[in-house]
């Protein structure tokens, strides 16, 4: 398959990776918008939300276990963070493989 974030979730792609389980793995964005970027990466290729199965569901619900883990470590679990998830077109979304952005290490203005 040729998605950019099943090959690094395979080691096939060099990644800076922040954290790994089962179910997830975490690396630094390759183009950062703030001095922590992370990319929480759902290993099974799934690409939008709405395809999701129940499964799938009961495992990305986890992902706030993760986040609390690696914002912990990198600093930012005071300070405060963003968690963007962009879905679809219209949302800027450039790589279809579901996957959370966790943005932070500066004051960061409004989006909604
Ligand atoms: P999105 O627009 O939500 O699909 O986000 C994709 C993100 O993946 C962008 O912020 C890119 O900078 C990032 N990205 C693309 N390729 C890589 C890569 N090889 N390693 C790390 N981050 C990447």
């Amino acid at each position: 398959m040729d998605c950019v974030f099943c090959k690094i979730i395979k080691g096939e792609i060099p990644s800076d990776k922040v954290y790994e389980d089962d179910d997830f793995l975490v690396i630094r964005d390759i183009n950062p918008v703030a001095p922590v970027h992370l990319l929480v990466l759902y290993k099974k290729h799934v690409g939008k939300i709405h395809q999701l199965d129940e499964e799938d569901k009961k495992k990305v619900s986890k992902v706030f276990d993760v986040i609390a883990k690696v914002v912990e470590k990198e600093g930012i679990l005071e300070s405060g963070y963003r968690v963007v998830i962009n879905n679809g077109e219209q949302a800027g979304q450039e790589i279809d493989h579901i996957h959370f952005h966790v943005i932070g290490g500066r004051k960061l203005g409004k989006i909604a």
